[in-house]
């Protein structure tokens, strides 16, 4: 295991000195073997910059660590970080799928965005200080690193399992609905798709559970890649939630204003509707336990003929922007409704609740494709 990590800090490093003063960019270099992609490490000392620089409105949190020891970070923004106040939160996730580099770029964009214009843009001064921004931008830095340095369309995080096999996909190791059938997600540890020995075996989604029960969300989303949509529950069957018009809508919304940044058009629809059933995933979990909007976002491109996992570099900022009046559309939603939303759960009760999990299995219908390009 040392040797890994020093090889693998010894390659950054010298590619980082090899590449990086020709260059002469900003912190996360074209320098590194992933380009103006954040790796685990240049994401790390980004993040830690932000929280120092900004200590006023950022706050950086470790939720856990991977399998391998990573941390898992998360960035809190609001005025008074320091301390909760009786304000909405929203939380974006990044890169629950190891391959799917432009996931965390997203996220990490939107980080920046409201950091460096807190002082200049009302709006998002507004935003900033009546709620609470939750962002994740790497669920799985196992998983990314791995996928740089040894092979770029791994997608699940780096568990070794029983059979020799490695990895568990991270978005189908939640409890809600876990394991509900073998379509939506796959009992054999080759799979890509496999969810786990069960429900939260692994670190990674302990964290953001951990997150979720501790903090009460108003709504969130998950940042995925590729096939360009807005998706919301239910995921495990091609079933109506009961706030499936209220999530029509938002997404819907979201849609529209993305739409007017740089003309791409994102599909919006039921996640089970839309690419293939899912079980065990993160919105079917957030939603069902905690009964608030939860997105899983596919970022473009729309399918594997345009580029697949494969997004440009010139892409980050691009895909970054046009997300970005989403992502501010959802807090300012959170916001104006915070007064009347149900009062949020309690830890006991989101843990009796979430016993009950999978109950609303029945009358699912089976809609499949193979398993090959899953997001
Ligand atoms: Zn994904």
């Amino acid at each position: 295991m040392p040797e890994i990590f020093l090889v693998f800090f010894s390659i950054l490093i010298l590619s980082t000195f090899s590449f990086g003063q020709a260059n002469d960019r900003s912190s996360h270099q074209l320098s590194s073997l992933n380009g103006a992609y954040h790796s685990y490490t240049e994401l790390e000392s980004e993040l830690k910059k932000l929280a120092l620089n900004y200590p006023s409105i950022v706050r950086l949190c470790i939720l856990g660590q991977s399998l391998e020891n990573r941390n898992i970070y998360a960035l809190k923004i609001s005025n008074h970080p320091g301390r909760p106040e009786n304000e909405p939160r929203v939380a974006f996730l990044g890169c629950h799928h190891a391959r799917e580099w432009m996931s965390v770029e997203v996220p990490l964009q939107l980080a920046n965005y409201l950091i460096k214009n807190y002082d200049k843009d009302e709006r998002v001064k507004a935003i900033v200080d009546s709620s609470e921004i939750w962002i994740v931008p790497l669920v799985n830095p196992d998983g990314l690193d791995y996928s740089i340095l040894n092979y770029r369309l791994w997608r699940k995080n780096r568990r070794l399992n029983g059979d020799g096999s490695f990895g568990v996909d991270l978005n189908r190791n939640y409890s809600f609905g876990w394991g509900a059938d073998d379509s939506g997600s796959s009992p054999r540890p080759s799979s890509e798709t496999y969810r786990g020995s069960q429900p939260f075996s692994e670190p990674e989604t302990q964290a953001i559970r951990n997150l979720f029960l501790n903090v009460n969300f108003s709504a969130t989303i998950s940042y995925h890649s590729f096939s360009q949509s807005i998706l919301y529950p239910w995921s495990y069957a091609d079933l109506p939630a009961e706030k499936e018009p209220l999530f029509q809508q938002l997404a819907a919304d979201m849609a529209q204003l993305i739409s007017q940044v740089n003309g791409r058009i994102y599909y919006t629809g039921r996640s089970a509707a839309s690419l293939y059933l899912t079980n065990g995933d993160f919105i079917d979990w957030v939603y069902g336990l905690f009964d608030i909007p939860a997105f899983t976002i596919e970022l473009p491109p729309v399918d594997l003929q345009a580029g697949g996992f494969f997004n440009s570099e010139l892409d980050i900022q691009s895909i970054s922007a046009e997300n970005l009046p989403a992502a501010l559309y959802l807090l300012e939603w959170a916001i104006s409704t915070y007064a009347s939303q149900d009062e949020r759960l309690k830890p006991n009760a989101k843990n009796k609740l979430e016993k009950r999990a999978g109950n609303g299995l029945k009358n699912k219908r089976m809609r499949l494709t193979g398993l090959e390009g899953r997001n």
